[in-house]
């Protein structure tokens, strides 16, 4: 796969997210809907669900080809690992992001700049810029980490046994990329009972638009 930030991919991102919630908002709002309607699904799979009802166009049709091929890679898992070199990862993300990502570290508890993050918006892997988590399913578990209880988007989050620092624990990864991102525990709240206990620094969050 061609290097996803040549791609322009975040900058891509941020624009299509934008545009695609905010087309569903308005169409959700004109039909009366509940806006709970659309949470949890894909951005393009609700654009698509949500333009049934619409009498104009959803907005990934303003994109161009070029545009719409590089939205695809990003939020379309086609099951391609991304890969790079460890040199690659080490020029492409911060110190702290290629130690947490790269090397499974932990930020310290209380230190991330997403764990009270209140906003509505889009959580995406901060190595490759995968879809990961919704602000529809954070909720504050006092850890002094970014919590979820529900990964978005068919196998975009992986998981693998986790044995070390004398713990057994699940690893949560990014499935495209590797990135380490946390781990999940069984002591949620509803509906799933799952608690993903994230990194902020491995994560970047694209806010919904005002
Ligand atoms: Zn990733």
């Amino acid at each position: 796969m061609a290097n996803y930030f040549a791609l322009g991919g975040v900058t891509l991102f941020m624009k299509v997210n934008s545009s695609i919630r905010a087309f569903c908002r308005k169409t959700l709002h004109a039909a009366g809907s509940s806006a709970l309607a659309f949470t949890g699904i894909l951005l393009l799979t609700s654009a698509a669900a949500c333009s049934q009802n619409a009498t104009e166009k959803p907005p990934s049709s303003q994109l161009n080809q070029e545009e719409s091929t590089r939205l695809e890679l990003l939020l379309t898992w086609d099951g391609k690992p991304f890969d790079l070199t460890e040199e690659a990862w080490q020029e492409q993300l911060s110190e702290q992001a290629f130690y947490v990502l790269r090397k499974q570290g932990t930020e310290r508890a209380f230190t991330g700049s997403y764990n009270s993050n209140k906003a509505s918006g889009t959580y995406a892997c901060a190595g490759c810029g995968l879809l990961l988590f919704s602000s529809d399913t954070k909720f504050d578990s006092g850890t002094g980490w970014p919590s979820f209880y529900k990964p978005e988007g068919p196998n975009h989050v992986g998981e693998t046994q986790d044995n070390r620092h004398g713990m057994q624990r699940t690893e949560v990864h990014c499935n495209r990329c590797g990135g380490h991102l946390g781990h999940v525990f069984p002591d949620g709240p509803r509906p799933t009972g799952l608690r993903y206990c994230i990194n902020s620094v491995s994560l970047q969050f694209f806010p919904d638009p005002e």
